[in-house]
């Protein structure tokens, strides 16, 4: 089996770097491809070739690099569905959230052709006698992307877009557990007409990632992934003067009050713990029910749990994929053993699915969780959801902020004034009423606190645009 081939100015190429690893789909643990571990040399390569071809694409028109982009959103657009199928085999999630996935990612192109208005500066006459000034905002050069698993298309789409409709050039880093999805973006981009050497894509782990962080030619890294990682990747490449925006890892909160609706309810809570097999960086992990809201919303969401069937991802009767890696699911089982061990007990037990090939668990819900336990504060990232009972809002928000993290965390209620409290004092950056998955769309920012994000500028929004360009003042006088 040949590795997948890397992308340098234009050309696909075989990786220099001769270790490798499989990837596998954790449908059945059968080897999808193998993918390179790049090392320094091939990162030096891309970045080279990113830089070379900069100076003619900041210098091609705006409206010209927003044309490519429409066609580029056709491309993806014609290619929705075969996008969604590569994504869900080596991904795990199921063929309906692929695609609806990779329409969030189109959304981000879509958002990212109106750069034209996005990247207008302001302008001012007559600051001093005989004086304007006027601001642009210009590109940075050579942008690094380095993404997680979880989002082979979204995160990408998050990323290179945005940046080299703003006139940068750019690397990207696909995660060595999902890369094939990410080359075949990359191929699309090519056939949109994207010129050669303003997106180049090279593979691997740490190694790549160091080099990526450290190279002399980038000017700035988005990276999205664990804690650690984004830790890392901040302090490393801040540490070699870039501009880092890095998103990190999560642990989100469901509240619920006793007025909720308990079907709407129900289904937020299904959707945003065991959707994507738990493994979103949105995904509601800590169930935090309210007084006499939490008999009747456990058992509800216990009755629907159960019957969520697991199962191959491109199956229609499947409601529920495998996590992404066998040690993913270990962590899982490791967690509700401890937990259990600790005093919490099993609701809905997804440990005996833990078996087979495909790395599959089946959804697990924890009640009398306390808010030491590591259960509650550690992100899992599997579908695992553990519950701590609050008596009131005011005690719900409260644990919540005791979270090291602060992605998303959501209130359900029929009360304004309930959902007024929660959404001003939680200390979250995404915040959903009535609402379990608190994605912001392509035009807002994609806006976690606390550890869950190291940086100023987020990704997505007019931060995605501030992020990669810089900011010009003119100051002209002319009389
Ligand atoms: P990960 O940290 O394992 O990998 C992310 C990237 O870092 C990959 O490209 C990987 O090759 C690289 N990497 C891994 N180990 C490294 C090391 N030691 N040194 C340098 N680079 C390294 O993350 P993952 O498991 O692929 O993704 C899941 C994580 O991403 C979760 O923590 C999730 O919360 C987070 N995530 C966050 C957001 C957000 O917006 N906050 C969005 C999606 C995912």
């Amino acid at each position: 089996m040949s590795a997948i081939p890397v992308l340098v100015g234009g050309e696909w190429r075989a990786a220099r770097a001769a270790a490798r690893e499989p990837v596998l789909n954790p449908a059945d643990g059968s080897t999808l491809a193998e993918v390179p571990l790049c090392g320094p040399d091939e990162v030096d390569d891309a970045c080279e070739a990113a830089a070379r071809a900069f100076p003619g694409w900041r210098a091609t028109p705006v409206v010209d690099r927003a044309q490519v982009l429409f066609r580029y959103k056709q491309q993806l657009e014609a290619q929705q569905d075969a996008l969604g199928r590569l994504l869900a085999r080596e991904n795990g999630k199921l063929l309906a959230d692929a695609v609806a996935e990779v329409r969030r990612g189109i959304d981000v192109v879509d958002f990212a052709c109106g750069m034209p208005s996005l990247a207008m500066g302001e302008a001012l006459e007559g600051i001093a006698r005989g004086i304007d000034s006027h601001t642009w905002r210009v590109p940075l050069g050579v942008c690094v992307g380095i993404c997680p698993f979880n989002f082979p298309a979204m995160i990408p789409l998050w990323m290179f877009p945005i940046a080299i409709a703003a006139g940068n050039t750019f690397v990207l880093k696909p995660s060595e557990r999902t890369p094939l999805t990410s080359v075949r973006l990359a191929e699309l981009a090519l056939a949109a007409g994207l010129p050669p050497g303003v997106l180049n894509v090279v593979h691997g782990g740490r190694a790549a990632v160091d080099a990526l962080c450290t190279h002399p030619l980038v000017a700035a890294v988005s990276f999205v992934g664990s804690e650690m990682v984004a830790r890392h990747v901040y302090a490393t490449a801040a540490a070699s003067g870039k501009r880092v925006q890095a998103m990190s890892g999560a642990k989100n909160h469901l509240v619920v009050l006793p007025d909720a609706d308990p079907e709407l309810t129900t289904k937020g809570i299904l959707s945003a713990a065991f959707g994507s097999a738990g493994q979103r960086c949105l995904a509601g992990s800590v169930l935090l029910p309210v007084g006499a809201a939490g008999d009747a919303t456990l058992e509800r969401v216990a009755r629907e749990a159960v019957a969520m069937t697991t199962g191959d991802p491109l199956l229609e009767d499947s409601a529920m994929g495998p996590v992404i890696r066998d040690e993913t699911r270990a962590r899982a089982v490791r967690h509700v053993d401890e937990s259990v061990a600790a005093g919490a007990r099993v609701v809905v037990d997804g440990r005996p699915r833990a078996t087979g090939r495909g790395f599959f668990i089946g959804p697990t819900i924890l009640d009398g969780v306390r808010p030491e336990m590591p259960v509650a504060r550690e992100e899992v990232f599997a579908p695992l959801l553990a519950t701590i009972r609050a008596a009131s809002v005011e005690e719900a928000v409260a644990i919540a902020n005791r979270s090291a993290y602060g992605n998303a965390a959501s209130v359900f209620t029929s009360s304004g004034r309930s959902a007024a409290y929660f959404r001003s004092h939680v200390e979250a950056g995404m915040v959903g009423v009535n609402v379990g998955v608190a994605a912001p769309m392509a035009f807002f920012p994609f806006a976690g606190w606390k550890q869950s994000f190291f940086g100023d500028l987020h990704a997505t929004g007019k931060d995605a645009v501030r992020f990669y360009t810089e900011t010009r003042v003119v100051i002209e006088r002319w009389g």
